[in-house]
């Protein structure tokens, strides 16, 4: 028996301190510990990777505090475009949809076309008629839209228009959920889950449906889950940059990982975090903002969620 780990985050978008009222922090912080509670006791009671990382991606869809799902971004027309993936790290399957804009519970679709087996990427309408017709729970678009996100994109149209779109908040600008997970036989898996950016054009598509760079799971090797401008990570395929990095120059999660998001994608002057796993339990999660919504499980069962520098332990019964 290997010993199980499971990491999460809740996107790199994270707005400075003083924005957000100690309220609103703490009931995010409190979302993120029911995420890490739902993943491990997938693990705990000897699920499987890919089980316990849809079930933490689930309570932060349905969380309003994160951007996928419900509060989920809207772009440049208004409207939600929804790109969400897994993969197993056991069989190298993986399942996403992009530009899908009805169904609730967008990591739950893309688990539905990796089961399926025809497809690795479904998008748009056919996308949403897929999950209706597997079952899932569909919803109509404003379901998706807070009060939060219309005030965000109405800010970042005004930003676009004075020219300073690039002085715009991370919190402002993106965010993302995710969660990577290692089960006790030693199988890995990643999930990932995104609005996409705040003003997106209609139809871009970003780095969270695509199998390699937002998500990626190996077994043996490491599971990743990213965050940040997606254009990026498509670019230098970072989630399986960081695995070729273990797999082929021996470096540790960690060194792998801290490369990619200080030196490769730092100097490009974009957000970027991510959360990854390795095949020996250890956990990273590097982001280059000011801060990153995020959370672990020690082997020993303690939970830790976190958004800035400082790391909250939460009590066991929480
Ligand atoms: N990676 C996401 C995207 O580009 C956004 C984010 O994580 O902030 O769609």
């Amino acid at each position: 028996m290997t010993k199980t780990a499971l990491a999460i985050h809740g996107g790199c978008g994270v707005m400075a301190k003083l924005d957000l009222s100690e309220a609103d922090w703490a009931a995010a912080r409190a979302d993120l510990g029911r995420s890490l509670k739902a993943g491990w006791a997938v693990l705990t009671s000897g699920g499987s990777a890919l089980d316990a990382v849809q079930a933490a991606v689930v309570v932060m869809e349905d969380s309003p505090y994160f951007n996928a799902g419900y509060g989920a971004a809207l772009n440049a027309n208004g409207e939600h475009e929804l790109d969400a993936s897994i993969m197993d790290g056991a069989t190298l399957e993986a399942g996403a949809v992009t530009l899908v804009r009805r169904i609730r519970n967008p990591v739950k679709a893309a688990r539905r076309v990796m089961e399926k087996g025809e497809a690795v990427l479904m998008g748009g309408t056919a996308a949403d008629d897929f999950a209706k017709a597997e079952g899932l729970d569909i919803v109509e678009p404003t379901y998706f839209t807070t009060e939060k996100r219309v005030k965000a994109l109405a800010a970042m149209k005004a930003h676009a228009a004075a020219g300073t779109a690039a002085k715009a908040s991370e919190s402002e600008k993106h965010g993302t959920v995710g969660a990577v997970a290692l089960d006790a036989v030693g199988h890995l898996a990643a999930a990932t889950s995104t609005g996409g950016y705040n003003n997106k054009p209609a139809g871009r598509i970003g780095d969270t449906p695509i199998v390699g760079a937002g998500t990626y799971a190996r077994d043996g090797i490491c599971a990743v889950s990213g965050t940040g401008k997606g254009e990026f990570f498509i670019r230098y395929a970072v989630g399986h940059e960081v695995a070729s990095r273990i797999a082929y120059l021996g470096e540790t999660l960690e060194q792998s990982a801290a490369k990619v998001i200080q030196e490769d994608l730092k100097p490009h002057n974009i957000g970027a975090g991510l959360v990854a796993v390795c095949a020996d339990g250890s956990i990273t999660a590097p982001y280059n903002t000011d801060g990153m919504f995020r959370g672990w499980v020690t082997p020993e069962g303690e939970f830790f969620v976190a958004t800035h520098v400082e790391v909250f332990k939460l009590p066991a019964d929480a």
